[in-house]
């Protein structure tokens, strides 16, 4: 299961935060964790500078698929992310302060 955060925790200005479906995820190579809107195909970068994103949606035809950021776990320029799936490490981890309650 997904680990989603709290739309009014995770408060950026703008209309996009109303319709966003947060989600914590962890590069796929060193597990650093970042925020992705699924909705929006964001990827929030730093959990201190919202304004720190960038666009993930990149065409399924593109073999070279660079992020504009290296990942700032292991440096990697060609990283990717997969859903984080461990509760217990989104509630230590870097977003703790956003994740949605049950
Ligand atoms: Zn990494």
């Amino acid at each position: 299961m997904s680990i989603r955060v709290d739309n009014e925790k995770f408060d950026i200005s703008g209309v996009h935060n109303k319709f966003a479906d947060y989600v914590v995820v962890v590069c796929s190579c060193c597990t650093e964790q970042y925020l992705h809107d699924d909705e929006h195909l964001r990827l929030y970068y730093d959990p201190h500078d919202h304004t720190k994103w960038f666009i993930t949606h990149i065409g399924i035809n593109d073999q070279t698929k660079h992020y504009p950021i290296p990942c700032k776990g292991c440096g990697k320029i060609d990283w990717d992310f997969t859903d984080l799936k461990e509760r217990d490490k989104a509630e230590t981890g870097p977003w703790r302060n956003y994740i949605r309650g049950w």
